[in-house]
């Protein structure tokens, strides 16, 4: 609707513009060709009646020059005779007539020269000479006429070629005497003469140009001409069926135009509420190969590209979500740390969609050693860390190594030719680094070394980088993009933290794992906690030359205790042995159960001297007050319990860890076979050379400790006097 206005807008507005252009331009081109016509025509008529004057006044002369006034009637009646004029009067001057000759017109007569008539119409046109004789003497008048008839105005209209109307009087234009105009017209004439005067021009109603004429001297005659206009009479008529042809012909191209060009437009914009309603399978129907044309096929390529690139993406979510699942069951049920960081590494690729990558840990040495890798030829580990094919890169060195070094994720291209030695080969790439989530606690973790408190590792946390690094996970070659984004960079970096914390959780379980080195029954150290401690205590006592004292305890007719009271009683006995002894030691001391209800206690920078003083304080509590357990009736009994102890010192007695356990060991056995109740000293020398840790040879007690036992007399002194007796015979001691 809003086109076919607009159109006959257009349309119209133009062929109004020409229509009105060329019907003025016509009316005026008939208006002055009019114009000029009726000038001519005035002209005419002026001279036609200048004409005739001057033919009456000849004809009246003819008369006048005859000098005999009898041959006067002859001369005027031969003028008249010649068709000079209609009639001639001879008058004397008295102005009575002399002579007229017959059937002239009525009189007046109007002077061709004289002023026109105040009143009443014109009979007659006359041209008057005087009459004199020779002498010159004044005998009158001759007068000449011709009369003004209708056969005079039809010679003047026909001289002009236009309509002449004569009026009466020049003031009254409703009074007319003879006409070539037919009735209509001269209504219309008269009309319009009515409100001209002068030389101007009027048009009528009914189209003819009208122009008055006279009177005035020379024409004393009142006279209206009058030209038919000459347009073509049809002409409005043709101008205005012109203007509706072009508005019908406008609104014909509006409802064309607007079939071929609207039509596509309202369906694609009803395709276009479709597809933003969700329905992607929306088409609009491709009609021509115009702009409209090219747009719905546009359209539908779009709509075709964007379906194809949803269903994609969500087939890729899905995927994903898989993944996701996968991983997630994973990292709770297993700590195959290889297999999650594989599975890790799977999904971060097929998140970011890239061509390969690979999963790097550093080690101890400070090298980021390939874990798990996809994609990457001839690089995946195989487990043997001298695998020459296994991917290794040294912090620092090439881009995954300062992403390690720096803790900043790196992302970027490379020419193949310009790839840091020993990094896959590849166009672009991108590497995060992950570091451990709890690193300020593991760092925190050294100062465990507490009786009762399992210690730390101490050692075994190889990571050296910037930011407490674990390793890197870095991919290759996007595909599908140039560069991998800063999109990929958040993606991955979640991955990241996926391995960070399935690494920790590994590292964290197997130090746990480590860790279990107390002894659930009594809460002392256990075995394997003991060699360790044994080792690094040595090591210390070498390190800072100091001695160690080791104490070697095993509770006497133990088996008695079991048999009489039960298990659970022994249990208790045990319990209770293991408070006292840790009651009895200092800080820095450590208890441990070696198995059954056989202990050790180890007392760093402590000489035999202040070890006997230790082991006879160990002795007398136990001793002294019989330990209350649950027997086999209601009521508590009080078991006495007593221990043997075996001391012996390193270096005095040995000169290894290992060495200086056995020679407690022996010592004991020396002290059960006194009698129990009591300890030994280890006999030096009683032991083969060192076969461990050799004793640095210019070790020597330092000034603030404890010297070292020089000789057996300061190891001797025991109590049940049995530290130099012969050892009995070893026995196995169940280890
Ligand atoms: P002695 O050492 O004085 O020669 O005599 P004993 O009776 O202590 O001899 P032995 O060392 O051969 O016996 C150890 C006994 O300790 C054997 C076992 O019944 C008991 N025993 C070992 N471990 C436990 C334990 O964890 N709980 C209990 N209740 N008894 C244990
Ligand atoms: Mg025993
Ligand atoms: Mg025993």
């Amino acid at each position: 609707m809003r086109l076919t206005a607009a159109f006959l807008t257009v349309v119209l507005g133009p062929v109004l513009l020409g229509a009105f252009f060329v019907g003025s331009t016509m009316a005026a081109v008939d208006r002055s060709r009019s114009i000029e016509r009726l000038g001519l025509a005035a002209a005419g008529v002026r001279t036609s009646v200048d004409a005739l004057c001057q033919q009456l006044r000849a004809a009246a002369d003819a008369v006048a020059l005859v000098a005999e006034p009898a041959a006067r009637p002859g001369a005027a009646a031969q003028v008249v005779g010649r068709g000079l004029a209609a009639a001639v009067l001879v008058s004397d001057t008295a102005g009575r007539t002399v002579h007229a000759t017959a059937g002239g017109p009525a009189a007046p007569w109007q002077d061709c020269s004289g002023p026109p008539p105040a009143t009443g119409p014109v009979r007659a046109l006359a041209a008057r000479v005087e009459l004199r004789d020779p002498t010159g003497a004044d005998l009158g008048t001759v007068s000449a006429a011709q009369p003004v008839d209708p056969a005079f105005v039809a010679r003047l209209a026909a001289v002009t070629g236009v309509a002449v109307t004569l009026l009466d009087d020049g003031d009254h234009l409703d009074r007319v005497t003879h006409t070539t105009e037919n009735r209509e017209e001269r209504e219309a004439v008269l009309a319009a003469a009515r409100t001209v005067d002068g030389d101007r021009v009027t048009e009528a109603a009914d189209g003819r140009y009208v122009r008055r004429v006279g009177p005035f001297p020379g024409l004393p005659l009142p006279l209206v001409l009058s030209v038919p206009g000459e347009r073509p009479p049809g002409l409005n008529a043709a101008l205005l069926g012109a203007v509706v042809l072009a508005a019908l012909l406008a609104v014909f191209a509006a409802w064309r135009l607007a079939r071929v060009t609207t039509r596509p437009l309202v369906e694609l914009a009803g395709a276009v509420d479709r597809v933003t309603d969700g329905d992607l399978t929306a088409r609009v129907p491709v009609r021509s190969r115009d702009e409209i044309g090219r747009l719905a096929s546009a359209f539908n390529r779009m709509t075709r590209e964007t379906g194809s690139y949803v269903a994609a993406l969500t087939s890729s979510r899905d995927q994903l979500r898989g993944h996701l699942a996968v991983l997630g069951d994973t990292l709770a049920s297993t700590h195959d740390l290889q297999r999650i960081l594989r599975l890790i590494l799977h999904s971060a690729i097929a998140a970011t969609g890239a061509r390969a990558g690979a999963v790097l840990l550093l080690d101890a040495g400070g090298v980021l050693v390939g874990q798990c890798t996809e994609g990457l030829e001839g690089r995946w580990p195989s487990g043997d860390p001298s695998d020459p094919a296994t991917l290794r890169v040294p912090v620092g060195a090439g881009v995954i190594g300062a992403v390690v070094a720096t803790g900043e994720p790196r992302r970027g291209r490379w020419a193949p030719s310009a790839t840091p030695t020993g990094e896959p080969e590849c166009e672009t790439y991108i590497a995060v680094p992950f570091a451990a989530p709890r690193a300020a606690e593991l760092g925190g973790r050294g100062g465990a070394d507490r009786p009762g408190h399992p210690p730390a590792g101490g050692d075994g946390d190889g990571g050296t980088a910037g930011g407490g690094a674990l390793g890197v996970l870095a991919l290759y070659d996007r595909l599908g993009a140039d560069e991998f984004d800063d999109d990929d960079l958040v993606t991955l970096r979640t991955f990241a933290g996926h391995a960070a914390v399935a690494v920790d959780n590994v590292r964290v379980h197997e130090e746990a794992q480590r860790l279990s080195l107390t002894d659930p029954l009594t809460g002392l150290w256990n075995y394997r906690y003991l060699r360790e401690s044994i080792r690094r205590e040595v090591e210390r006592a070498n390190r800072f030359g100091r001695m160690l004292s080791v104490l070697a305890l095993d509770l006497d007719r133990f088996k008695d205790v079991n048999d009489t009271w039960g298990h659970a009683a022994g249990d208790a006995v045990l319990v209770e042995f293991a408070r006292r002894v840790r009651g009895e030691i200092r800080e820095v001391d450590l208890a441990f159960r070696q198995g059954g209800e056989e202990f050790v206690v180890l007392l760093p920078e402590t000489d035999a001297r202040g070890a006997t003083i230790v082991a006879e304080r160990l002795g007398a509590v136990v001793r002294d007050s019989p330990v209350p357990v649950n027997g086999h009736s209601e009521e508590p009994v009080r078991v006495p319990v007593t221990v043997s102890i075996g001391i012996a010192v390193y270096p005095d007695h040995a000169t290894s860890g290992q060495q200086v356990l056995d020679a407690a060991d022996d010592a004991l056995y020396a002290a059960k076979a006194a009698g129990r109740d009591g300890y030994r000293v280890a006999q030096v020398g009683s032991r083969p050379p060192a076969r461990e840790i050799p004793v640095p040879a210019g070790a020597a007690s330092p000034p603030d400790g404890p010297a070292r036992a020089g000789g057996p007399d300061t190891a001797g002194g025991a109590t049940g006097g049995a530290s130099s007796g012969p050892h009995p015979p070893r026995q196995s001691r169940g280890r």
